[in-house]
């Protein structure tokens, strides 16, 4: 077990800066789910760790060693891709054993190692079998299971579940994650997917552009996003986002846009007066921090019902005004008492307002 650590790294291609001087670090045993757009330099980052890729500079250490110029064989670590790379005309068995002979194993050591990675993913039925004869789940299992054999110091794992069809990447990822735990071995997980990153991730890092935007719980994540990129990104659907102007010539100061006007309790605008450049700042709200209010007079905001969606155990219901589109996250019933085309009074909650530079779109704290 080990820990991994990135201090400054960037990877520049030819016209093209694909990692954009991040610093990272990985505790001993920890699992770390790296998320973002495509194209966000996710799978770069990985690579370098792997050693597939040339830091173009910065430093990459391993047990705190540094590693930058150690080649990817001696550097200990074992990689899961999306596509499983298994060796077609082996068994399962011989996929397994394979890193291990290529290192000279003892012959009973394989076959204990192998046992062994065989009984803790559930292929012990299978080992005889070609990879021709699984199903994809299986396969991506053989695929974790020749990392495992291994018993690296750290695990990277590029959107391993990624050919898997829904309920089998649900299944698989708590596997992935049980496993993990009862290995301790260090992993590095990279997803493009939020909705795993925040059921797979204790400490999620959200990249895009080539950067780290935060590094947090997927409580965190949630509920404090460090700018509008995480807030959008991370939930679905996404924070509403609504670009107000402060309003301190009224009684009771305010925010206000086309169609919003939220009151602001004194300290509270006090502070926010303070951050807001020109007067401007966006208010973010999750979909469940609004309800229904009868009396318009009472209300944030209204806007007209463009859709909804039943999903069972919520209605997700769309709505426009003048000056943005969101969605809010009502009851299982409320589909019967809303319709398109209504126009609905919203109330929504203070202390889950977040608020972030209109020009940046960095969050502004209040405390
Ligand atoms: P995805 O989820 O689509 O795999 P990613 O976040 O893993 O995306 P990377 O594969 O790390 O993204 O690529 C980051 C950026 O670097 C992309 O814009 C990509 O086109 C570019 N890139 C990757 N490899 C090379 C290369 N060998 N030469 C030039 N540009 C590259």
């Amino acid at each position: 077990m080990t820990t991994a650590n990135l201090k400054n790294v960037s990877k520049i291609f030819p016209e093209h800066v694909a990692v954009n001087d991040i610093s990272l670090d990985i505790a001993d045993g920890e699992f770390v789910v790296l998320v973002g757009p495509s194209g966000c330099g996710k799978s770069t980052t990985l690579r370098m760790v792997a050693g597939l890729e040339q830091a173009t500079s910065g430093d990459i250490l391993i047990g705190n060693k540094r590693v930058n110029d150690v080649s990817p064989r001696d550097r200990d670590v074992a990689m899961v891709f999306q596509n499983y790379a298994l060796y077609p005309h082996l068994s399962v068995y011989e996929n397994l054993a394979y890193a291990l002979r290529r290192r000279r194993v003892p012959r009973a050591e394989i076959d204990t190692r192998v046992k062994q990675a065989a009984q803790s993913i559930d292929l012990e039925d299978l080992l005889e079998r070609r990879p021709a004869q699984l199903s994809g789940g299986q396969r991506q299992r053989v695929a974790l299971g020749r990392a495992i054999v291994r018993q690296p110091r750290l695990f990277l794992m590029d959107e391993p579940l990624s050919n898997l069809d829904a309920k089998l990447r649900v299944q698989t990822r708590s596997e992935i994650t049980r496993l993990q735990q009862a290995l301790g071995v260090t992993t590095l997980y990279v997803t493009h997917d939020q909705t795993e990153a925040m059921t797979m991730g204790i400490k999620i890092v959200v990249m895009n552009n080539g950067k780290i935007q935060q590094v947090a719980s997927p409580r965190d994540l949630y509920d404090r996003p460090a700018n509008t990129f995480v807030a959008e990104f991370m939930g679905t659907p996404p924070m509403n986002l609504i670009t107000c102007q402060l309003d301190n010539d009224s009684i009771t100061p305010s925010l206000v846009a086309d169609g919003v006007k939220i009151a602001c309790g004194g300290e509270q605008e006090k502070s926010l007066a303070a951050a807001a450049s020109d007067g401007a700042l966006i208010v973010g709200f999750r979909p469940e921090n609004a309800t229904l209010v009868d009396d318009g007079s009472l209300a944030d905001m209204s806007g007209k019902v463009l859709g909804i969606e039943e999903l069972g155990h919520e209605t997700l219901v769309m709505l426009s005004n003048a000056s943005c589109a969101f969605t809010i996250r009502l009851p299982p019933d409320a589909g019967a008492r809303v319709r398109p085309g209504d126009r609905l009074s919203l109330s929504l909650s203070r202390p889950k307002l977040r608020f972030f530079d209109a020009a940046s779109g960095d969050s502004i704290t209040l405390d």
